[in-house]
């Protein structure tokens, strides 16, 4: 037996290098991202190639070892140097994400240290760092101190975890399911709709608001559809808006909505994936006003707070429900249990082990302080204003004027199909690949989408793609 756990030890021990093999390892990681991080202004924001990474699979994972070097060049080669780059500060389609650095340091720590963020009495100060991200969202959120959160791995799971305490707080159930009523416009994003079929509410209802020219709710119809409903004899239970919503960054009438939820008892969830975080601009703040009248928010620090994908947040105002609905105790956790001063991640989400996902956002947050990353938001505003004002003059039209930092714009040709050469066109800037952009479908006409909110684009960014756009009409037409 020992001869042969000497073997399985000596093989086991492999998993922990040596203080040089850590140290060459690194040195040669850190050089690979300083190389890519150096080089980023000239990488394109799109690149398309044949063989689309499969490479990867030509080097099976195997029982054995393969050196540093190499396993970088596979990296490199088949993952990096393809498809839509994040990174790049011309990446300006769907909702752009970013990547601050300091992120990767906080993961590269919590990586290390592996501290176990899931129960307060496993680690009080991972657990209390991440109820403090939770208490600083809800100060910039215009929400109570006591409203409890969770740091969720993004946007989709944080409306799922907000749409499962709404049905068990208005007691949605077998009885009832087919008569209750969510109410929601066609801008919502999908994540919605995915929610409300993982929570077991598919029976139910979805009424979808008419919204107006600017693609955002209409808040009489809104109780008109909810006091028919009541009349008729159904349930209506939840209201789901968006402060941005995916197609053009449209901002629902919070404060009017947040009011017809209050006069019908009806939970208010505001998807703010995308535009929560501006409430930390003056501008923000306005148009987001009666934010705090929402019973849960969703947020997503990987899109407005720039920091790598991976982390987005609820908040939700009633914490003894948010418990209800997510906590459970097992035998086997039953010393974990006794302690009270701190709300512990765990019973707040489907999740039990997680990633200390804390430490990405707070160690950007402490090394920059906030202020880097209310005027980068505010940036964002401006430069949209500018492109919204600089595509007209080059003979586009703009479907509306930007609320956040989404301009919908397309090209209006003298003749022929504006759809076909709208489409055309967007090829042409995606082969190109300095810049990406995106495009969707509203009101039946194929339109374009500007969309910036990465923390590298600047207004140098912003004259290229205008530049792009230009070169690319007449080359066209
Ligand atoms: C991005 C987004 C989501 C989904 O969030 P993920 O982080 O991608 O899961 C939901 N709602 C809105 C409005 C979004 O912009």
């Amino acid at each position: 037996m020992f001869e042969r756990l000497d073997q399985l030890e000596k093989l086991s021990r492999e998993l922990e290098p040596t203080a040089e093999q850590r140290e060459s390892t690194r040195d040669k990681v850190i050089a690979y991202s300083e190389n890519f991080l150096n080089g980023i202004g000239e990488l394109k924001a799109f690149e398309s190639k044949p063989d689309k990474g499969i490479g990867l699979l030509a080097s099976p994972i195997s029982e054995d070892p393969m050196n540093i070097d190499e396993v970088i060049d596979l990296l490199h080669l088949n993952v990096d140097s393809q498809g839509l780059n994040p990174a790049s500060a011309g990446h300006m389609g769907y909702i752009p994400g970013g990547g601050i650095y300091y992120s990767a340091l906080g993961d590269y720590l919590a990586d290390v240290s592996n501290r176990y963020a899931g129960i307060f009495f496993a680690s009080p100060g991972a657990v209390r760092m991440e109820n403090m991200l939770i208490a600083w969202f809800a100060k910039v959120l215009g929400y109570p101190e006591t409203a409890a959160g969770n740091l969720t791995s993004g946007g989709s799971i944080a409306n799922l975890i907000a749409i499962v305490t709404a049905r068990d707080a208005k007691r949605i159930n077998s009885l009832n399911v087919a008569r209750s009523v969510i109410y929601l416009s066609q801008q919502a994003h999908h994540s919605i709709q995915k929610a409300v079929r993982i929570a077991g509410l598919d029976e139910c209802i979805l009424r979808y608001v008419n919204v107006d020219e600017g693609f955002r709710i209409i808040p009489d119809d809104l109780e008109n559809l909810i006091e028919e409903d009541k009349k008729n004899g159904l349930n209506p239970f939840l209201i789901v808006a968006t402060a941005g919503t995916t197609d053009v960054g449209a901002i629902d009438p919070i404060d009017a909505i947040g009011d017809i939820a209050r006069r019908h008892e009806l939970w208010f969830h505001l998807d703010a994936a995308y535009g929560g975080f501006f409430m930390l601009t003056d501008e923000g703040k306005k148009k987001l006003k009666g934010i705090e009248k929402s019973d849960s928010i969703c947020v997503d620090p990987h899109k407005s707070l720039f920091v790598p994908f991976g982390l987005g947040a609820v908040l939700i105002k009633d914490t003894r429900q948010m418990q209800k609905s997510l906590a459970y105790l097992a035998n086997y956790m039953q010393d974990a249990m006794n302690s009270t001063d701190e709300l512990s991640p765990a019973d707040l989400s489907p999740e039990l082990t997680k990633h200390f996902r804390g430490l990405r956002l707070w160690l950007p947050l402490k090394l920059h302080g906030t202020k880097p990353f209310a005027a980068c938001l505010d940036e964002k505003l401006l430069l949209a204003k500018y492109f919204y004002q600089e595509i007209q003059k080059l003979g586009f039209e703009v479907l509306c004027e930007p609320e956040l930092s989404v301009v919908i714009y397309r090209y209006v040709t003298k003749i022929g199909d504006p759809d076909e050469f709208n489409k055309r066109l967007i090829e042409a800037v995606q082969n190109d690949g300095r810049i990406f952009i995106s495009s969707t479908t509203l009101n039946g006409k194929f339109v374009l989408r500007f969309s910036i909110l990465s923390f590298r684009t600047h207004l140098e960014n912003v004259k290229l793609a205008l530049k792009i756009l230009g070169e690319k009409v007449d080359v066209l037409s």
